[in-house]
């Protein structure tokens, strides 16, 4: 990224602001976050407003907008992305996924840019192949609660594909799964920050359901490596990234009271609609074509987790509560 100008659609967002760390230290020209702060914050741009090379602009791409100047990489990472916010945020989730998506793409043209997309694991459903394949089309609701998200994200990916087929347009498409790290919202109902206060506060695991279905957990700094060893590459077909290591809920909550030394018993709560079963990427393709895999250990990703969290005002005095659980 040495020397190149890059936009990042959502970029105070979790994944958004790393992504913009990593650029600048990778000696990016110019680094320019777009984001509505919907759902981003602008605690996530305190660190990189001391860049000169950063800017940040609060715009809702869902609007039409330009930039000034050259782009070479046009990143978009703008969606409400956690179960409970697009819940939430029903209808903003499509708008975003479609016309944001749009918008980003028309950006992209116009600059000469690689349109860089993050797509999402959700694109598999309840998925009927296990690991998923980026060969695999999937097994989504149309109509279920997580649809909102699910299918803006697969009209994003066939919208990406369509502009590169009709206009020649230079495009990445990254799968990503369950990812965790610093810079999570502790209310956005996901499990790591739920199980992660839940642990400080000493109070109980909201587990949903039996707790056997599972996941696994790929550190932010490893999958942003593979955003940049993707937007690097020559890669025009989807990748999955993400860690590998499948594991259930109930052994997760085990992994996180380890690594943060508390949390009480186990509770078991209502299954939301729709919650897949089973998720793990196979990342075969990412190996081969990029030579990317995750590098930190889930305890080592977890006790930089909790030291962010620890430092998050309310943390002890409010625990991450299962909001889903209250709907
Ligand atoms: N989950 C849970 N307790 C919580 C939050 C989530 O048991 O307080 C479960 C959820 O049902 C799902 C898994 O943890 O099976 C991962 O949920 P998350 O919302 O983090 O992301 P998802 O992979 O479902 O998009």
């Amino acid at each position: 990224m040495n020397g190149k100008h890059a936009a990042v659609l959502g970029g105070a967002g979790f994944l958004g602001s790393h992504l913009c760390e990593r650029l600048l230290q990778d000696g990016a020209a110019s680094v320019v976050s777009v984001d509505s702060l919907l759902t981003g914050s602008e605690a996530n741009l305190r660190e990189l407003r001391k860049d000169s090379r950063f800017r940040h602009v609060t715009h809702d791409i869902c609007e039409p907008f330009d930039l000034d100047g050259p782009l070479d990489h046009v990143f978009n990472l703008a969606s409400p992305a956690s179960p409970i916010d697009y819940a939430e945020l029903p209808l903003e989730t499509l708008r975003v996924g479609a016309r944001g998506t749009e918008h980003g793409l028309e950006l992209a043209r116009r600059k000469g840019a690689v349109f860089f997309q993050a797509s999402t694991s959700e694109v598999y459903g309840d998925p009927l192949e296990h690991p998923q394949r980026e060969s695999y089309w999937g097994n989504v609701n149309p109509i279920g609660p997580r649809s909102v998200y699910d299918e803006a994200k697969r009209y994003g990916e066939a919208l990406v594909a369509a502009y590169r087929r009709t206009h020649g347009l230079s495009v990445r498409i990254v799968r990503i799964f369950n990812t965790y790290g610093p810079r999570m919202r502790l209310e956005d109902g996901r499990v790591v920050p739920a199980f992660v206060a839940q642990a400080l506060a000493g109070k109980d695991f909201t587990v949903f359901g039996d707790g056997r279905q599972t996941r696994s957990f790929c550190y932010v700094s490893d999958l942003v490596d593979g955003f940049v060893r993707l937007a690097l590459s020559d890669v025009e077909d989807p990748v999955n990234l993400g860690n590998p290591e499948e594991m259930t809920i109930l052994q997760f909550a085990e992994a996180v009271r380890a690594a943060a030394g508390g949390g009480g018993r186990i509770v078991h709560l209502p299954l939301p609609k729709d919650d897949p079963q089973r998720r793990r990427p196979d990342i075969t393709l990412a190996r081969q074509l990029l030579g990317w895999e995750p590098r930190t250990s889930l305890s080592d990703g977890l006790k930089q987790t909790i030291a962010y969290f620890r430092g998050v005002p309310g943390v002890a005095a409010r625990p991450g509560e299962a909001r889903r659980a209250h709907r």
